[in-house]
C-alpha cells in the first residue's frame, strides 16, 4: 500500500494539513500515513529543522504532504539550524527539480483578486518553475575589490540537461491542457537565457503536438496583470518563476487557496500550499485550509495515480466556494475546521 509521509510543520502547517488529512481519509483510498517532525517543530524536538528519521520517511515514501516550516523563535538560530533548511534540504536530496504551481481563480471569488473581476475570471495557469538550479544554487558570496569595496555576486547557471528536463516537464503539461507552451526567459541579455532558449526548441522537436511561445520575462509581468488569460502552461527558471508565481497568485486571490508539486524524474513529489507558516494567525483557527486539501489533490494526481479522487477534492473545494464558504482571507468568517466541514459536505 503506498505510504504517504505527512510533514505538518510549524505555525499554520498542521492546522491546515490536518484538514487535507480529513479529507484523504473520508475518500476511503488504500493509502498509509506516517508522520515526521520538520522545520522548528523538529529543531525544537530533536535539535534539527530536518532530522534524519524525517529525511528517512521522505526517503521511503511515495509522496510527501508538507505543511509549512518557519517559525519566528528560531530566527536568532545558525543558518543550517533554521527551519527553512528544511524544505532545500528535501529538494535536494530527493531530486526535487520541477515545481508545478496551478493559479486559477475560483468562481466566486472574483473580489478577492486583486485584478478587476472580468480579468480575474480568465485566471487559469500553471507555473512550471525549476527549482534546483539557477542563482540559487551558483557560486556565490560577498568579496573585495581591487578598490577595496565590497561586491556581492551570485552566478546564473544551468547546465543543457537541466534545461531539457524542465522542458519536458513543460511539454508533458501542456499536452494535458491546451497543447500550448510558453517559455519565459531573458534572452535578450542572459547568456543562460540564450542556451535555455535554444534547448527548448531543441526538446519541442520531440513534441510536435504543442505549440511553443517565447516572451521576455519583463513582458511576462507586465502581460500577468494586463491580460492573464493569455497563459496556459509557464516553463521558466528558478527565480523567473519565483516572481512570476508569486504575482500569480495575487491575482488569483487568496494565498490560502493555492497548492503546488515539487516532483523528481520518479513519480515521487512533495506537496505543500504555496503560503508559509503564517505565525501571525497560527492557532487561531483562522488559516484557509484550501490550499492544503487542494495540494493532496494535485499528490493524488501527480504521485499515486488516483485523478477521480483528485477530481472529486478539486470539485468538493469549487463547490463549497461557490456556495459561499469563506475563512477570514476571503472576507468570511468560518473556522479553519469548519472550512475543511464545508469541502467535506461536498465531497460527492
Ligand atoms: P514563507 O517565507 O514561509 O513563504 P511568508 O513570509 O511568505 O512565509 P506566509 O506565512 O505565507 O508568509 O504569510 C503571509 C501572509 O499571508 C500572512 O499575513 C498570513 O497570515 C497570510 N496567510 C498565509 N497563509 C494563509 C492561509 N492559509 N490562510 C489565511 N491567511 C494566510
Ligand atoms: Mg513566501
Amino acid at each position: 500500500m503506498p505510504l504517504i509521509a505527512i510533514l505538518a510543520g510549524d505555525g499554520i502547517g498542521p492546522e491546515v494539513t490536518a484538514e487535507a488529512r480529513r479529507v484523504l481519509d473520508t475518500l476511503g483510498l488504500d493509502l498509509t500515513y506516517e508522520e515526521g517532525l520538520v522545520g522548528g517543530a523538529a529543531f525544537k524536538a530533536a535539535g534539527h529543522p530536518l532530522p534524519t528519521e524525517t529525511l528517512d520517511l521522505a526517503r521511503r515514501a511515495d509522496a510527501i504532504l508538507f505543511g509549512a516550516v518557519g517559525d519566528p523563535d528560531c530566527d536568532a538560530l545558525e543558518r543550517q539550524f533554521r527551519p527553512e533548511q528544511a524544505i532545500l534540504g528535501l529538494r535536494k536530496a530527493l531530486g526535487l527539480f520541477a515545481n508545478l504551481r496551478p493559479a486559477k481563480l475560483f468562481a466566486g471569488l472574483e473580489d478577492a483578486s486583486a485584478l478587476r473581476p472580468e480579468i480575474a475570471r480568465s485566471i487559469d495557469m500553471v507555473i512550471v518553475r525549476e527549482l534546483t538550479g539557477d542563482v540559487y544554487f551558483g557560486v556565490k558570496g560577498i568579496r573585495t575589490t581591487a578598490d577595496g569595496l565590497r561586491e556581492g555576486h551570485d552566478e546564473m547557471r544551468y547546465d543543457e540537461a537541466e534545461i531539457a528536463r524542465i522542458a519536458r516537464v513543460g511539454f508533458e503539461t501542456a499536452r494535458t491542457r491546451k497543447g500550448k507552451l510558453l517559455s519565459v526567459d531573458k534572452a535578450n541579455v542572459l547568456e543562460t537565457s540564450q542556451l535555455w532558449r535554444d534547448v527548448v526548441i531543441e526538446v519541442s522537436a520531440d513534441y510536435p503536438d504543442v505549440e511553443l511561445s517565447h516572451m521576455y520575462v519583463d513582458n511576462a509581468a507586465m502581460q500577468m496583470v494586463r491580460n492573464p488569460g493569455q497563459f496556459d502552461v509557464i516553463v521558466t527558471g528558478n527565480l523567473f518563476g519565483d516572481i512570476l508565481s508569486d504575482e500569480a497568485s495575487m491575482c488569483a486571490g487568496s494565498i490560502g487557496m493555492l497548492p503546488s508539486a515539487a516532483l523528481n524524474d520518479s513519480n515521487k513529489g512533495m506537496y505543500e500550499p504555496i503560503h508559509g507558516s503564517a505565525p501571525d494567525i497560527a492557532g487561531q483557527g483562522k488559516a484557509n485550509p484550501c490550499a492544503a486539501i487542494l495540494s493532496a489533490a494535485m499528490m493524488l494526481r501527480h504521485s499515486l495515480d488516483l485523478p477521480d479522487a483528485a477530481d472529486r477534492i478539486e470539485a468538493a473545494v469549487a463547490a463549497a466556494i461557490l456556495g459561499g464558504a469563506r475563512t477570514p482571507d476571503l472576507g468570511g468568517t468560518l473556522t479553519t475546521r469548519e472550512m475543511g466541514d464545508a469541502v467535506l459536505a461536498n465531497l460527492a
